[in-house]
């Protein structure tokens, strides 16, 4: 099955209904264990050191894995992404574009999808087949998101972990859902963690995973995944359209907001952590989200993969230790 690969989610219905192999390039980067070497194959090629992580790993990735044909998100996900692009095509890799409208206009996003549609010769009714057959294993997704802030059932990684998969459902829907099932299954055994405290983790996912794991040794478990539940569609629509408008993250961050609000909120969380990578201009959002989100936030940084550095850890675990003190004082700060 030829693999086609893509910088940020895209309508992953095309790619399945076209019978090719979906590569999310950012989960070849990070998934693997030459993710530290992927970021420096990139420096040694030349791309300059103060340049996302996540860009010099999906330019490595591409050339690592041998993806001859990439999905670049032209609008609705990073501002590199179009000088990357032009590095691969020098390269020789066939790139197709695709476009998130900045208004979430409904008739643009169509015309988009009906591009992408065209391009890998997919018609109307295999598309409706493959949004069904993926609908099915994004319920599954769902239910483990339940699972994770209403019973207590899934750490905070593992919620990452499966709806961070979804976008490309780890390149073949049918085994991915297996490995969905047996998840579900085995979780329903375990008893509730009982963490203290309840956390979200907002922004783009971490490129240092260990963030999880460390905060759950400080009693603390993250009960909301931002971006990630966005890759796994959380809303149910039959209209595919509509699907990727509702989609927050490729729009602007005030309709990022009022997700992040209601989730926080339904969730019952203690503070917020939002994550931001070096270099990336999503941190300048960083200062609306504080001025709207009615929760303690920390904002955290990271550059390359790695392990948590102390500096980060000691971070944390001040944090951690207001929320414990601040115990459950209302908020005065008004929702958005
Ligand atoms: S983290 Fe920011 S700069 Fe890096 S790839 Fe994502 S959007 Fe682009």
């Amino acid at each position: 099955m030829k693999r086609v690969g893509f910088t940020s989610t895209i309508p992953l219905e095309v790619l399945v209904a076209a019978g090719r192999r979906p590569v999310d390039l950012n989960n070849v980067f990070i998934g693997g264990e030459k993710s530290v070497r992927l970021v420096e194959d990139a420096e040694m090629a030349g791309f300059p050191r103060n340049v996302c992580g996540w860009i010099k790993g999906i330019y490595s990735a591409v050339r690592d894995s041998g993806i001859r044909e990439v999905i670049a998100v032209t609008e609705g996900d990073c501002s590199y992404t179009k000088a990357l692009m032009e590095v691969l095509s020098l390269e020789g890799v066939s790139i197709v574009p695709f476009a998130y409208p900045p208004d979430r206009d409904r008739d643009n996003l169509r015309r988009e999808i009906e591009k992408l549609m065209l391009h890998f010769g997919v018609g109307q009714e295999e598309m409706d087949r493959a949004k069904k057959r993926l609908d099915v294993i994004r319920r599954k997704l769902r239910e483990i998101d339940r699972l994770t802030w209403q019973e207590e059932l899934v750490s905070g990684w593992e919620n990452h972990f499966y709806q961070v998969s979804a976008s490309d459902m780890n390149g073949d829907p049918d085994s991915f859902e297996g490995e969905v099932d047996h998840f579900l299954r085995k979780v329903r055994e375990r008893k509730p963690f009982g963490k203290r405290l309840r956390l979200a983790y907002i922004g783009v996912p971490p490129v240092i995973p260990e963030i999880y794991p460390f905060l759950e040794t400080l009693d603390a478990r993250v009960v909301f995944n931002e971006t990630q539940r966005q890759f796994a569609m959380p809303y149910d629509t039959n209209d595919i359209v509509e699907q990727y408008r509702l989609y927050t993250y490729p729009y602007d961050i005030f309709h990022r907001l009022a997700d992040i609000v209601t989730e926080t909120v339904a969730r019952r969380v203690d503070g917020v952590i939002h994550y931001v990578q070096s270099f990336c201009f999503r941190q300048i959002e960083d200062l609306i989200i504080r001025r709207k989100l009615p929760f303690p936030i920390i904002t955290l940084e990271g550059d390359k993969p790695g392990p948590l550095d102390e500096r980060t850890k000691i971070r944390l675990e001040g944090f951690i230790e207001m929320l414990e003190q601040k115990g459950n004082e209302p908020f005065t700060q008004s929702l958005c």
